[in-house]
């Protein structure tokens, strides 16, 4: 089969020909239909997110069919748990200390065929065709578990408006929120982008919200945005970082967290957030927008996504 693997850090991802895994006990043989590709997928590349045993196949936004079955499947971030640590036995099997994800510590979905633990695959729902569906699948889920993070905000910031804002963006306004989209000064793309999505507002990530926000959910791995969000949320309001990297967060004095602002990370996903944004997608009707890519152009994607060259996400499909 053809895959594209990492190697090395720094190096861009080599197309090579290796046979079709082969799936041990518990696990499915998947023929890939679509992988998302995801910001994360770049932190592995430049080494800011290690990957202990190259070389790998990258991809955690998997739509794919069982060899041996019809129904269509999609495998997330979290690839494996231990089931028996202090997290996985008290429902935070996304902190498990032996966790296994999936294109880093497992192989991923920039391949014809992969596998997977069966019990960390999920139905996709009806009506999202395989390129629409791939970026539920990480953008959407962890997304939404940072969106669960910010409880009752009414007025949300959005700090990158990438693929997991344009997503999340939408569930928002299905449940009467505001968003207001913070994007690199003068990127007006990203930022007509929003406004066509329907935040109330959008600006570069240095200027003031009309209102104070309720909440602030950081994309961007940028750690000089976390001072910004904080100034920018009201007395009580929540500050998440929902990203695996961040540059470092430069000092800034307490009264920014002062008045029981709340600064918090989200760390990957367990499987009951997936059963939940997977029954939610359909119902707020979620449209994803998508750049398709083949399997040998997935530097091109990484490249693109790095210079925010489109909107939504990009999707890699071999
Ligand atoms: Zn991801
Ligand atoms: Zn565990």
């Amino acid at each position: 089969m053809r895959a594209m693997i990492f190697e090395a850090p720094g190096r861009p991802l080599q197309a090579i020909e290796r046979p079709i895994p082969s799936p041990g006990p518990g696990e499915l043989l998947l023929k890939v239909h679509a992988c998302g590709v995801c910001r994360t997928d770049l932190h592995l590349l430049d080494g800011e997110v290690q990957i202990e045993s190259p070389p790998r196949v990258l991809g955690h936004q998997i739509v794919a069919t069982a060899v041996d079955g019809d129904q269509r499947l999609g495998v997330p971030w979290l690839g494996w748990t231990c089931g028996e640590c202090v997290y996985c036995l008290s429902g935070r099997e996304n902190l498990c200390l032996r966790a296994r994800f999936t294109g880093r510590d497992i192989d991923g979905g920039m391949a014809e065929y992969t596998v997977a633990d069966e019990r960390f695959c999920f139905p996709i729902p009806e009506g999202f065709p395989d390129l629409q569906a791939a970026p539920l699948l990480c953008a959407g889920l962890i997304g939404y578990r940072a969106l669960r993070m910010c409880g009752e905000a009414q007025r949300l910031g959005f700090y990158g408006f990438g693929a997991a804002a344009h997503i999340l963006i939408q569930v928002c306004r299905s449940q009467g929120r505001e968003v207001y989209a913070f994007t690199r000064a003068g990127d007006e793309r990203a930022q007509a982008f929003a406004l066509e999505l329907g935040a109330v507002w959008a600006g570069g990530s240095g200027d003031s919200p009309p209102q104070e926000l309720d909440a602030a959910i950081i994309f961007a791995p940028v750690g000089s945005l976390v001072p910004l969000a904080l100034e920018a949320v009201a007395r009580g309001g929540t500050v998440v970082c929902g990203g695996i990297y961040m540059s470092d967060i430069p000092a800034f004095p307490y009264s920014s967290l002062w008045e029981e602002r709340v600064l918090r990370s989200v760390a990957n996903l367990t499987r009951a957030d997936a059963e939940e944004f997977l029954a939610l997608a359909p119902r707020v009707a979620v449209e994803t927008r998508v750049t398709e890519y083949g399997l040998e152009q997935a530097n091109e994607a990484l490249a693109d996504l790095r210079a925010g060259r489109f909107s939504g996400a990009a999707v890699i499909v071999p």
